[in-house]
């Protein structure tokens, strides 16, 4: 376990992505080499080795258990986060169940969002209850409603904000402290905004989770995960990840390495192309809605601008159309004209990604809980990569 919150002061943010644990590359190699090893070699004394295969997170003793790359990306990682500590997983959702299962237990209760990352909606309707916990959903941007579902037994209020697909906010400030009061934790699934687009911990959140399979890693070439918070809280979710299994491997951690060390040139050129991508959207008459909450006319204005520091590469739109039928045919067909923004999954890499989320989650919901979850047959998704923004609106307006 890397920590972060103390390495702060001593550096700003960019030089931190080049330098911090820099002391876990143990060789002379500026390049930190790929710890490409499942064990390593034992020490000679019996206690020492004893001491080595109890402790939390070491560098160098079985690779499930921790390596040195991943120690390196976790330091900067928590500070990133203005964490005590930091842990990688091999996915974001290695990070979620990992998390979430160090914080409840049978005959607990968590409150959550009725709209999350789709696995994340699996984790809390299908699977925690199986186990003997209770969770109760409710809206998102519904301060009030969280605090009305709390019950005496409630140990774990679980967000995500912006949330998929519509980038609907949650009010952290407010819901942590509604939360702190009762000792209640709080997560925040932080992916879509990335660390520097939004710090929950500044606003009273106890643990952020990363898909760094997305902006973190920034180049869609492999899969991580990471939870931050207390010290205490990241021991806990080691200890579940070791039993998962949820390891990051090497080569992985090291492209993580690798992706984080330009994080912030690449947010700032995704911002700025998010928010002109999405004023030309927003004009055009062939759109019909534009979801972004940096827009002026987002009802989420003013919560965005207080909780966020930047807009990040998210947004969604519907296109026009007179029924959802005709609705869904034009948002096939500007998915097949569109030469830049490749039609694929996931978000956050360097270039720009779109997708349809209804023909996504065709088998994962019923088409009543696809448009609770607002994925109207004419949404498609976009993540803004880093292209030359005017050609990414060249090519919009060719299509459109
Ligand atoms: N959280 C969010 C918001 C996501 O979008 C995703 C994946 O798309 C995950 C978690 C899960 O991440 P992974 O696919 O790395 O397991």
């Amino acid at each position: 376990m890397s920590e972060g919150a103390n390495q702060n002061a001593k550096m700003k943010l960019e030089t931190g992505l080049i330098h911090l644990g820099d002391e876990f590359n143990t060789t002379s190699a500026v390049a930190p080499p790929i710890w490409q090893t499942s064990t390593y070699l034992a020490p000679e004394d019996p206690a020492a080795f004893s001491e080595l295969a109890a402790s939390i997170n070491p560098t160098e003793f079985y690779s499930r258990h921790g390596n040195p790359t991943n120690a390196q990306v976790q330091a900067i990682i928590a500070s990133l986060e203005h964490a005590e500590a930091a842990l990688v997983t091999a996915s974001g959702m290695g990070a979620v169940s990992a998390a979430v299962f160090a914080s409840v237990k049978a005959g607990e209760h968590v409150v959550t969002q009725k709209i999350l990352y789709a696995a994340s909606m699996i984790l809390f309707r299908d699977l925690l209850p199986k186990y003997g916990v209770e969770v109760t959903f409710v809206e998102a941007t519904d301060t009030a409603a969280f605090e009305k579902a709390i019950r005496p037994n409630t140990k774990l209020i679980y967000l995500e904000t912006p949330v998929n697909p519509l980038m609907t906010l949650t009010d952290l400030k407010a819901v942590s402290a509604l939360a702190k009061k009762r000792g209640i934790t709080t997560i925040c699934d932080n992916t879509f905004a990335s660390p520097i687009n939004q710090r929950p911990i500044d606003l009273g959140i106890d643990v952020v989770i990363h898909s760094a399979t997305k902006f973190l890693g920034g180049h869609s070439d492999l899969t991580a995960g990471a939870i931050c918070g207390t010290k205490e809280f990241v021991k806990a979710a080691w200890r579940m990840m070791i039993i998962f299994g949820s390891s990051l491997a090497s080569f992985d951690s090291w492209l993580l390495l690798r992706g984080l060390r330009t994080l912030s040139l690449r947010m700032e050129r995704i911002n700025a192309n998010a928010i002109a991508l999405a004023d030309y959207l927003v004009s055009h008459p062939n759109i019909e809605t534009v979801h972004f909450p940096f827009l002026k006319t987002h009802p989420q204005l003013s919560l965005a601008k207080s909780q966020m520091l930047g807009p990040s590469g998210m947004m969604s739109f519907e296109v026009r159309g007179e029924s959802e039928e005709e609705k869904f045919d034009n948002a096939q067909s500007l998915l097949k004209k569109l030469r830049f923004p490749k039609n694929a999954v996931s978000l956050g890499g360097v270039e720009t990604l779109i997708v349809h989320p209804a023909s996504m989650w065709r088998y994962h919901y019923t088409p009543e809980q696809r448009k609770a979850s607002g994925i109207g047959l004419g949404l498609i998704r976009l993540s803004v990569g880093i292209e030359h923004i005017d050609d990414l609106i060249g090519d919009f307006r060719e299509a459109l």
